[in-house]
């Protein structure tokens, strides 16, 4: 049987995937990472952990990486990434294709998840333009454009974390006031529901107060989420909007709606979908293994 494997790399584990040639799940491994330890280490434990999902029988037609950037993903090597400190000019894909012998590709973790999530999402109708933000401790990014990842120069990054959309109301590490991710990220609104006495937001979910002293939360999260997505929508164009992260599992069905209509108000873009991330952690491990999936 001819199969695929993804490989989610982060800073604390690394998630192995084995899937068919259309990307059906098959099986799975997960491995710490020990991130100090050097790349010749970690390595040794990335081909166990895929010899043994492979078994005997298996041929392997391609392996696709997801990894913290920063990144080299045209020669695919990892290059210094602060959460990986061992794994400086990693040459993570010649490695893994020399054992295998077969195509090896390399592409940043948010832009995986991105892949991951259309693939999730998929209509009859292939999605070739869409785009990702992730609310977690900070807010991610991620574009599909015209049917490629969007990249900034030298394989970088968008940040759309940083895109301004409440100017003055709060100094950012980045040198600006007000952006996205200081007001609205998952740990913005954890440190917003403390102010008002909560745990973090769950917690003044589930205590009710959405219905009090939290209701302008919500608000608040949807006109600032809302802008800076009114502008990417009218740079981008997206059919398929993925909202991701933790606090979305309290949170999407709560500004669903408002954020649609807004969206739709305007009258360039009102063909897309938002919807919710819905692989967790597993849109990574699912997203590079379209990296391989036969066209
Ligand atoms: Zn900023």
């Amino acid at each position: 049987m001819k199969q695929i494997i993804g490989i989610d790399i982060g800073g604390t584990k690394i998630a192995i995937g084995l899937f068919d040639e259309t990307g059906r799940f098959i099986a799975s491994s997960t491995i710490p990472t020990h991130a100090q330890a050097p790349f010749s280490e970690a390595i040794v434990r990335i081909f166990e952990a895929v010899d043994e999902l492979l078994g005997n029988t298996t041929t392997l037609t391609g392996i696709g990486i997801g990894c913290a950037g920063p990144l080299d993903t045209e020669k695919g090597v990892v290059q210094n990434p602060y959460t990986l400190s061992g794994w400086e000019n990693a040459p993570i894909v010649a490695t893994l294709s020399d054992r295998y012998g077969c195509p090896v590709r390399l592409e940043n973790d948010a832009d995986v998840a991105l892949l991951g999530e259309v693939f999730a999402h998929k209509k009859e109708k292939p999605v070739r333009n869409a785009l990702m933000l992730t609310f977690g401790t900070g807010v991610g990014g991620a574009v599909l454009h015209n049917g490629k990842l969007f990249k900034t120069e030298n394989f970088g990054h968008p940040e759309f974390g940083h895109i301004l959309v409440a100017p003055g109301e709060g100094e950012c590490y980045c040198g600006g006031d007000g952006c996205l991710e200081g007001l609205a990220s998952g740990l913005a609104l954890t440190q917003q529901a403390q102010a008002l006495g909560f745990e973090d937001f769950q917690d003044l979910v589930a205590q009710g107060g959405l219905q009090g002293s939290g209701k302008f939360l919500v608000h608040q999260w949807v006109e600032r989420v809302g802008r800076a997505l009114w502008t990417l929508v009218h740079i981008f164009s997206p059919s398929m909007v993925i909202l991701g992260g933790g606090a979305m599992s309290s949170l999407f069905d709560l500004v669903n709606q408002k954020i649609t209509e807004n969206m739709q108000s305007g009258i360039f873009y009102k063909e897309f979908a938002l919807v919710e991330a819905s692989l967790g952690a597993e849109a990574g491990m699912v997203g590079a293994a379209t990296l391989v999936l036969p066209v």
